[in-house]
């Protein structure tokens, strides 16, 4: 019998410390949340800007039901398009500098739709070896030779695009912010070489979209390399605290995708609160800077005094820290002495990570208070000398 296969699967993961459990969070996302119980702070969420539960976004929500009630009907195409897609997609194209933009149910449509429509057989995409597991399932399903390159190695890059100049459509796509390890590509030399050899360049933001750039649009404006870059793709699912993804770029591009992309063809729209939430969001990310500063004070506070106790962080460079153990057993064991100390913040092992590399990801958000901090680096301090990580 088919449970009785995946009982033995699932044992077998549970040897190798891989078995997943989903974890209770009672009540709502916020800096503290209770979990299994007990109050614990959050450190583990991609809420980065503590907006999941802000006012302005549930007075939006509720606003949206009272106005344009719940559900959207259907497809976009067959009778789902409602005024506050186009003004959703009116306010995105705004904020990244782009002709036009299309929203999406969620960013791992909008990844899987984007490539897979865009590319096919006989084409060539370059993707970095740390890409997000959407862009690698659009690559998949793309049926187009699909070439990695070693993360964020410009040499082997321009390796990789010299051996296939054969090809007539060439697409370059990386994340801006590395999820697992919160390093940023270098798009200013991604896009030099996209030039040189006529390659069309996509960038996921989905980490960045709200945190960085002047005006919060992503590493792109950060860059100021909006108009370079074909393909702009994010959500609204992380920093804007709500759900769905998004692509932005040519008007072209957007005809292209409500014309071709599966995943947005062949699924229901976006539903009236989730839409007007995303609106709201963008407001606050336009209205108040200070919240990029106090997610950015937050993490820079956690790397220098956890570098300083002697853990090891991968080049983190955002929001985004990991903290690099190794073995998967001493992360596990790591993640609940922190959990028992009120810090909630998983070991990530693999498949998501490469072999050895298990960490713990930490993501501070800008609602964190300093106290709430420090009290993060001394539970940090107390967990690691009980493990015996620190020397
Ligand atoms: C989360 C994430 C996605 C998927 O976005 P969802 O809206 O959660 O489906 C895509 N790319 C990257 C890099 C992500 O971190």
């Amino acid at each position: 019998m088919l449970k009785d296969v995946l009982s033995t699967r699932l044992a077998a993961l549970e040897l190798e410390d891989l078995y997943r459990n989903l974890r209770l969070v009672e009540g709502r996302q916020e800096s503290k949340v209770v979990i299994d119980g007990r109050e614990v702070l959050m450190l583990a969420s991609n809420n980065y800007l503590g907006l999941a539960n802000h006012p302005l976004l549930k007075k939006a929500a509720q606003e949206a039901i009272k106005q344009f009630g719940c559900g959207s009907g259907s497809s976009r195409l067959i009778s789902g398009t409602m005024e506050l897609h186009e003004q959703l997609e009116s306010r995105i194209a705004e904020l990244k500098h782009t002709e036009a933009a299309l929203v999406f149910p969620t960013g791992y449509h909008a990844n899987v739709g984007t490539i897979s429509s865009i590319m096919t057989r006989g084409d060539v995409i370059l993707s970095d070896e740390l890409n997000h597991a959407s862009i690698i399932d659009g690559c998949r399903l793309s049926h187009a030779n699909t070439l990695v390159f070693r993360h964020n190695d410009m040499g082997h890059l321009a390796h990789l695009l010299d051996s296939c100049r054969g090809y007539e459509n060439r697409l370059i796509v990386v994340d801006s912010v590395f999820s697992m390890d919160g390093d940023i590509a270098p798009l200013d030399e991604i896009s030099t070489l996209a030039r040189q050899h006529k390659a069309w360049m996509m960038v996921d933001e989905a980490h960045a979209t709200g945190v960085f750039g002047p005006n919060g649009a992503g590493i792109a404006e950060e860059f100021n390399l909006s108009s370079e870059i074909e393909i702009q793709m994010g959500t609204l699912s992380k920093a804007l605290g709500g759900s769905g993804g998004y692509v932005a770029g040519s008007r072209e591009l957007v005809n292209w995708l409500i014309n071709r992309a599966r995943s947005f063809v062949y699924s229901t729209a976006l539903p009236p609160t989730v839409t007007a939430t995303a609106i709201a969001a963008i407001d606050i990310v336009s209205n108040e800077p200070k919240r990029r500063q106090q997610l950015r004070d937050n993490a820079d506070f956690l790397a220098k005094e956890l570098t300083t106790l002697g853990y090891t962080l991968a080049n983190s460079r955002s929001q985004i820290l990991a903290i690099i153990i190794g073995a998967t057993s001493q992360t596990m064991a790591l993640a609940a002495e922190l959990f028992s100390q009120g810090i909630f913040a998983p070991g990530i092992r693999p498949p998501t990570v490469p072999d050895n590399t298990s960490r713990i990801r930490l993501t501070p958000m800008a609602s964190h208070t300093p106290e709430d901090m420090e009290y993060t680096v001394s539970a940090f301090a107390e967990a690691g000398k009980k493990l015996g990580l620190l020397s």
